[in-house]
């Protein structure tokens, strides 16, 4: 269940880049996302008051643009 302060694009295209999601140091989620999206995700993220850091997918994952991940235990998980 996504909790983030803010919706990505979801273009559906296949993601190139993973944003990562840090509130502080804690990493809180995962952003998919396309070439065409990576510095619109990264803006949403900082303008959520988080803080962005992209990393190239490895080349044998699959993820559709706008796919988010969040950490069970970050915090926007439902876990302590
Ligand atoms: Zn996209």
């Amino acid at each position: 269940m996504s909790a983030l302060p803010f919706v990505p694009a979801s273009c559906g295209q296949a993601a190139t880049d993973r944003i990562e999601v840090y509130s502080g140091a804690s990493l809180d989620a995962s952003v998919y996302a396309c070439p065409q999206h990576t510095d619109e995700v990264s803006l949403m993220v900082m303008a959520g008051g988080l803080n962005p850091h992209s990393v190239r997918m490895s080349p044998d994952i699959t993820r559709r643009c706008g796919h988010v991940y969040v950490y069970p235990t970050g915090t926007f998980g439902g876990e302590r």
